[in-house]
């Protein structure tokens, strides 16, 4: 799948197409490699000097084939508590491993606050801004999805020290002991300050695979993702709890499977 973003002046030409644009101050749509209209997509692409960021997009079965599936954010909504110069930093992580060069380091020690809940579906599960590896939900989800399955939750609160009655964030506390299979040629940027190694996402193909095997529910990767100042770690839940997110119809998140372990290489 090809996500391909450019000037609203393009519009008119992406419907022409058939396509359907879902935004206003830009034109962002999809189209699949298979398309028969692909070719000309990316003639165009390359005529506007557009973005196009490719992913791989999988279906429910190929989701439950895995052993391991990574979350991917896709719904965002309301700004962390108190948000001023990043204050709320301060009181939700312990900084003392932080590095402000890249962004790696931070671990979360208190809940988050929030100006408002997010206006999101009883079965959303999706990010607050400037978090890319939390992910918040109502009450009654987690406890009918995650509880039972051994995720605990951190309760969020608002602005005034209150806990919101129907809304919480998934507690991950652990870091996978396992490293991720990642390919030696995959892009990476090692900090001069902290000398953390930051690996680009990458969007094509299965989410790169353990080397050893993990039985948490949740757990974090041990390697740093991002670019720039900004660091996040790939969050990573067991079979039974996608296939427990699927039944309930979870969604705000995208589905991406890890590479099988074992793999016949033809
Ligand atoms: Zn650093």
């Amino acid at each position: 799948m090809h996500v391909i973003s450019t000037s609203k002046d393009n519009r008119p030409a992406v419907e022409a197409l058939g396509f359907e644009v879902k935004t206003e101050i830009f034109t962002l749509f999809e189209v699949a490699e298979d398309d028969e209209r692909w070719p000309e997509v990316a003639r165009l692409v390359k005529e506007w000097k557009a973005q196009d960021i490719q992913r791989t997009d999988f279906a429910h079965e190929e989701v439950l084939a895995a052993e391991h599936v990574c979350l991917v954010q896709e719904a965002k909504a309301s700004f962390p508590q108190p948000k001023n110069n990043f204050e709320y930093r301060r009181i939700v992580y312990d900084l003392s491993g932080y590095c402000q060069a890249c962004g790696a380091g931070m671990r979360q020690i208190a809940p988050f606050r929030v100006d408002r809940r997010p206006r999101w579906g009883p079965s959303v599960l999706g990010q607050i801004h400037w978090t890319d590896d939390e992910f918040f939900c109502a009450k009654k989800l987690w406890g009918r999805v995650f509880e039972p399955l051994g995720v605990g939750c951190w309760p969020v609160f608002r602005k005034q020290d209150i806990a919101l009655a129907d809304f919480v964030q998934l507690r991950i506390e652990q870091t996978s002991a396992s490293p991720l299979r990642i390919p030696e040629n995959a892009p990476a940027s090692r900090c001069p300050h902290c000398r953390a190694v930051k690996l680009q996402p990458w969007r094509r193909g299965h989410f790169p695979p353990f080397a050893e095997p993990v039985s948490a529910p949740v757990v974090r990767s041990r390697e740093w993702f991002g670019s720039g100042y900004a660091a996040f770690k790939a969050v990573i839940v067991a079979r039974e709890v996608a296939a427990a997110m699927l039944e309930h119809g979870v969604y705000g998140v995208r589905y991406w499977p890890l590479r099988p372990m074992l793999r016949v290489i033809t």
